[in-house]
């Protein structure tokens, strides 16, 4: 068995005529730079959520710094954001001078814990950045009640959850990323809709905003050497969008194929004490980037993990030193946050994606009980 966290060799094999034939065209047109499958790719897109605009970008992180630089936060404002998320979404905040607010996560749903937000929002305070971890939506309702209430930006980001949806109490349904002004995505290979390098995207409700956030992402010009605002050089190149574009057609059956295999676990996790399988809010679908544990105390994590991997099971730790920890975001707030320091220390993500099998998941979970003597 040759088990890995993601596989993307097997993905590949199974869509490889569309792909090679796709990423042919464009190396044949020599279009490799805002081709015509770039737009292609965001109207299609933009159907797949709904009908958001979608500007396409380099990365996620670039989404994420081009939406705050479209909302035209000034240096010092405050923006409230999960202290339990990759780097990614607190370094666009501080790298615009703009002040990280963190927040700790639900014990449950490891996605910002929402009734701690009021208390920390000041005359300074402008945006809100829910991060829509591990593949399922943050309480969005909530969100946009504060937001609205204090009149705050809302920036998602749906770098680990594109295709998930939340349900609002009348029934409703919208896909993460397009409830806020702007959702933010990433399309690095491991994410669920991973290109075969670095992509990302912005979706956005308003259309004058959304013109801008394009106008950003191209050094401030709508027309070619005129510049109209400060932005960046942040493309989405034409190749990753003719993959992107065979791959979305597939997004769905990714996400439906990661949650048999979380109900694969699930099951045969369950009656082992030790450890915390997922929870999913009622008012979310999770599409599980990741599939992660809490183990109780009496685990030893490393132990585990290294028990694991010489049984060729690979395993990772999302994430293990809280950005409050991490020297680039110390404060000298002296501020703690139990949650995320208790999940830094005991969470444990088992491989999952889209081409894991149950066998492979029955022997992952036989190595689990051997270790814990079951
Ligand atoms: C992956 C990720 C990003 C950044 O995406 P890149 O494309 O790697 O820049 C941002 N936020 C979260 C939560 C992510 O998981």
């Amino acid at each position: 068995m040759n088990i890995q966290m993601v596989d993307l060799k097997g993905q590949y094999k199974k869509i490889k005529s569309e792909i090679d034939s796709e990423m042919q065209k464009v190396i044949d047109s020599t279009a490799f730079i805002k081709g015509p499958k770039v737009e292609e790719f965001a109207q299609n897109l933009s159907k797949y959520t709904g009908g958001s605009n979608v500007v396409t970008c380099a990365n996620g992180t670039d989404a994420l710094q081009i939406a705050l630089m479209a909302l035209e936060l000034e240096p010092g404002d405050e923006v409230i954001l999960p202290v339990h998320t990759y780097v990614a979404t607190a370094e666009v905040i501080a790298l615009l001078r703009l002040e990280p607010i963190f927040i700790d996560v639900h014990p449950k749903y490891f996605t910002i814990d929402v009734s701690q937000i009021e208390e920390k929002i000041t005359p300074k305070t402008k945006a809100i950045v829910p991060v829509h971890l591990y593949g399922q939506c943050v309480d969005m309702e909530s969100i946009m009640k504060i937001a609205k209430q204090h009149n705050l930006f809302v920036i998602e980001d749906t770098a680990q959850a594109i295709g998930a949806y939340f349900t609002f109490a009348d029934g409703s349904k919208k896909q993460a990323g397009t409830i806020g002004d702007i959702g933010t995505t990433s399309f690095f290979p491991s994410k669920n809709l991973g290109c075969y390098g670095d992509g990302g995207a912005m979706f956005v409700q308003d259309n004058e905003l959304a013109k801008k956030c394009q106008m950003i992402a191209n050094h401030g010009q709508s027309v070619k050497y005129h510049h109209d605002i400060i932005g960046c050089n942040s493309r989405l190149d034409t190749i990753q969008a003719a993959i992107l574009d065979v791959k979305l057609k597939y997004l769905d059956q990714y996400s439906k194929a990661r949650q048999n295999a979380a109900t694969v676990y699930d099951e045969l996790l369950g009656d082992i004490k030790e450890i915390k399988t997922p929870e999913v809010a009622a008012y979310s679908t999770h599409v599980y980037h990741q599939y992660t544990l809490i183990l109780n105390d009496s685990i030893d994590r490393n132990e585990m993990q290294t028990f694991l991997k010489e049984n060729g099971i690979p395993s990772m730790i999302y994430y293990p030193v809280p950005l409050h920890h991490q020297k680039a975001y110390r404060t000298d707030k002296n501020e703690s946050f139990p949650v995320t320091e208790k999940l830094s220390k005991y969470v444990l993500s088992l491989p999952i994606h889209t081409e894991l099998t149950s066998a492979e998941q029955e022997f992952i979970v036989s190595k689990i009980k051997e270790f814990l003597k079951y």
